[in-house]
């Protein structure tokens, strides 16, 4: 096993979240267990709320008791790891609580220091300020935003100027969960280590791309938070962009961080703008209403106790077009809703028919070739072809075969996302997160299409909460012949 050792302190605001407990500290426990982190580094939990160390320790491990595999937590190896942890009480509105985490801080001023803001995006201007009024902020210091980096372009901007303010563009690592994904990172891998696909990743050889996040989970008590953002905003804007530029983007020069991001860019910046009557036909909004999840009877989005009318979508559905000269005419078919009926998130590449079939029934048995990668609920490659029927048969028949292109894995532990990310911010390598001007073009894509949804020039629809959406994104898709994988 490779390891590394680095040397850092890292500050969770919101240590004592839900995303805190979830996924950061179970990430960091496994780093600091698997030697990615120095055992000399500090994990300083930020929480409003006063607690001893000793009684966040227990709170820690019984978290992380509650959020990992029963076989990954380990009281002997919890025993070293809560050498690291350190709690500091800070409120956000109130400068003067900073005083303990510069007390602790100062003890190793040159260490590189992480600061990962796991909370609301209204709180980042206001800890950066007093970040830097407390002199916490270093040349070794990088900072850490979640999701959601505003609702708007607008909104966004102001964001990213009061980081800014504090902390240089190379300091930022603006994440995307997503990219952290080892199968998201396997797209780079898969395009551009292969000579196999090189020539086929084009308008010449590909029909099509359909990108899906199907989640079959509703709101739950965040409906509040979510009527703020939508299907749009909370995932497609970000996430289904993200994978759509990995997709489409031109081979980087080199793996540097800057290289991939520019190539990420460009893409953001080659789609097609909509019109009014793109809108109209190109993008289907909606909301989920009473239906079933898993057996059992669940309430619409607009039911159920602190719930108000609202015009918010908890399904998008759109085309996308690339304006330049490898996507030109191949449509990126873009989908993600809540109470779907499968969690299901998987990138769909159909390539084109063959240009003519020598096999029985004039080719109509012959499928198109597809790539399929799975990010969710099971990570896999898979290539579907055509291959020959064993047997005597007088016609030669065939059938679809999927090839699965998986690495065994060797490892007894395969790393969530969080944990390749906080690595990557840890090893101060910025690849797999966005760069502003990324966030900038996208949301000025995405910000078209919200406006005219505003305006209401394409009609709010419905679907039964466990289904696979509203008929009209069937629609969508059969107006141009073609129809989504799963139907
Ligand atoms: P949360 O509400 O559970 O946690 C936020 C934390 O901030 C809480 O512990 C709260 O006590 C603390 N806090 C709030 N006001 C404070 C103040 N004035 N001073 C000090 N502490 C204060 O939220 P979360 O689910 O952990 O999400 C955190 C961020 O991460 C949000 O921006 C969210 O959108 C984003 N995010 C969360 C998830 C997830 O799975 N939970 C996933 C992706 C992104």
């Amino acid at each position: 096993m490779e390891i590394i050792e680095n040397l850092c302190d890292i500050t969770i605001f919101g240590g004592h979240g839900d995303l805190a407990f979830r996924k950061l500290m179970p990430a960091l426990y496994h780093l600091s267990n698997n030697g990615y982190l120095d055992e000399q580094s500090r994990i300083i939990t930020a929480a409003r709320v006063p607690m001893s160390n000793e009684e966040h320790c227990d709170l820690v491990k019984s978290k992380l008791q509650e959020f990992l595999s029963d076989t990954a937590f380990d009281e002997e190896k919890f025993d070293r790891f809560k050498k690291q942890l350190h709690i500091v009480t800070i409120n956000f509105m109130d400068n003067e609580s900073y005083s303990g985490l510069e007390a602790l801080l100062s003890t190793h001023p040159d260490r590189d220091r992480i600061n990962y803001f796991s909370t609301a995006p209204d709180f980042f201007g206001m800890i950066c300020k007093s970040l830097s009024d407390w002199k916490l902020i270093t040349a070794q210091s990088r900072v850490v935003l979640e999701k959601p980096i505003g609702r708007d372009l607008d909104s966004s901007r102001v964001i990213n100027m009061e980081v800014l303010k504090y902390f240089n563009e190379s300091q930022i690592y603006r994440i995307d969960h997503y990219l952290g994904k080892d199968t998201v990172q396997n797209i780079m891998a898969l395009r551009f280590s292969n000579r196999f696909f090189m020539p086929l990743w084009d308008a010449n050889n590909i029909d099509h791309i359909q990108i899906t996040v199907a989640e079959s989970v509703g709101v739950e008590g965040r409906w509040g938070y979510y009527d703020d953002y939508g299907a749009m905003r909370d995932m497609v804007q970000n996430h289904l962009m993200q994978l759509l530029c990995l997709v489409a983007m031109e081979p980087p020069c080199s793996l540097d961080a800057d290289s991939v991001r520019d190539e990420k860019v460009k893409v953001l910046r080659s789609l097609r703008p909509m019109s009014a009557s793109d809108i109209e036909f190109k993008t289907v909004r909606a909301q989920y209403a009473a239906g079933s999840s898993e057996g059992e009877a669940v309430p619409g989005y607009l039911e159920g106790d602190g719930v108000e009318e609202s015009t918010t979508e908890t399904f998008a559905a759109l085309r996308v077009d690339i304006d330049n000269w490898r996507w030109k005419g191949v449509p990126f078919y873009l989908r993600s809703g809540k109470r779907m009926q499968k969690r299901n998130s998987e990138i769909v590449i159909q390539f084109k028919e063959i240009p003519h079939s020598i096999f029985v029934n004039k080719g109509k048995c012959i499928s198109q070739n597809k790539l399929v990668i799975s990010l969710q609920p099971k990570e896999s490659i898979q290539l579907q072809l055509m291959n020959k029927i064993p047997g005597l048969s007088e016609q030669m028949r065939l059938q679809q075969v999927e090839l699965e292109l998986n690495t065994p894995l060797n490892m007894s532990h395969k790393p969530d996302a969080y944990e390749r990310l906080l690595l990557d911010v840890i090893r101060a390598n910025p690849t797999l997160f966005m760069r502003l001007d990324e966030v900038e073009a996208a949301w000025k894509w995405a910000d078209v299409i919200l406006d005219g949804w505003s305006e209401e020039i394409v009609p709010m629809k419905s679907y039964s909460a466990g289904t696979d959406g509203p008929s009209a994104a069937i629609q969508l898709i059969a107006r141009d012949g073609r129809s989504w994988h799963d139907e």
